[in-house]
């Protein structure tokens, strides 16, 4: 193996740290609610290691796990409660919520200001714009571990796979913000390989396992997997052949241990961010 192996898992600790002697400094702590519907075992994992940072940084939080026949009126009714709550500085609603819910309109009843996962359409269009907002916590989180890398992005051929509002498109916005020449494939692309293979920064963000194939990777390329998928024996693993493109690449972010710490220190920082503009 020749990559260099990004240690999503270090440098969010990293991050996590600096948040937490910030946060002892402020006078008021900051406040995340996480709202949970149903008993996805993913979730409700997610759910549990997001509260456990926030106790470990010294936010205020306050996590709501409501069952999964509530009904989209009883969850909107509590994203607004939420929002009126001035201890409340940011609401996190974790996706995907039970099928008979919009997750469209959960998505609107978040005050832009307390969205801090990035998705209201106000934060999107901040982002499309480049002006002040917050930034979905995946993205802003691969962000970050490029930086890492030392990488000059300015010029830089990107590929990103898949185009989703949580993480292909905000992705591909931040790229392009930070100068690189972005391309984004998905479902309906003709050959995905053939982009993938020009790239110096490839992101995968689609959740098929295997899908970005190692013999694609560009020498030297910094390659971000976002993926997370459960194979049948249990285990995780990303949307990239791990072991092939390590070959290729210059770094490569491992599954799990990579993108995926990144993208709840973010949450974190998006909260303490939100907090602190309350003073
Ligand atoms: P999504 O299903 O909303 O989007 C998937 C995208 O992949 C779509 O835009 C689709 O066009 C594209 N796609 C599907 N098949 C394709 C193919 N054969 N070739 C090229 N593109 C194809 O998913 P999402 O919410 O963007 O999540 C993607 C993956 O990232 C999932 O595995 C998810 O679990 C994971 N994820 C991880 C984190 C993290 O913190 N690491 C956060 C969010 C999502």
């Amino acid at each position: 193996m020749s990559a260099v192996v990004l240690d999503g898992k270090a440098v969010a600790a990293e991050v996590t740290e600096a948040l937490r002697v910030r946060v002892a400094s402020m006078s008021r702590k900051p406040g995340l609610a996480v709202v949970l519907v149903g008993d996805d075992p993913a979730s409700a994992v997610y759910v549990r290691n997001k509260s456990r940072t926030a106790e470990r940084i010294g936010l205020r939080h306050w996590q709501l796990t409501l069952p999964a026949d509530t009904t989209e009126a009883a969850l909107l009714a509590e994203v607004r409660r939420l929002a009126d709550d001035a201890d409340v500085d940011g609401i996190l609603v974790q996706f995907p919520v039970p099928s008979h819910i919009d997750r469209l309109r959960v998505v609107d009843a978040l005050p832009p200001d307390k969205d801090v996962d990035g998705l209201h359409v106000v934060n999107a269009g901040r982002l499309a714009q480049k002006r002040e907002g917050f930034v979905p916590c995946t993205p802003a989180g691969c962000m970050e571990l490029l930086a890492r890398t030392g990488v000059s992005l300015r010029g830089a051929e990107a590929v990103v796979v898949g185009r989703s509002d949580l993480v292909g498109r905000p992705i591909a916005r931040l790229l392009e913000h930070a100068d690189c020449t972005v391309t984004v494939v998905h479902s309906r692309t003709r050959d995905v390989g053939a982009h993938v293979a020009r790239a110096d920064i490839v992101i995968a963000a689609v959740g098929v396992p295997g899908l970005v194939k190692g013999a694609w990777i560009k020498p030297g390329a910094v390659v971000l997997d976002v993926g997370i998928n459960r194979l049948a024996d249990g285990s995780l693993t990303g949307d990239v052949e791990f072991g092939a493109a390590a070959e290729r690449a210059g770094w490569i972010t491992p599954v799990p241990g990579g993108v995926g710490p990144m993208t709840i220190a973010m949450l974190m920082a998006n909260t303490v961010r939100a907090g602190a503009a309350k003073g």
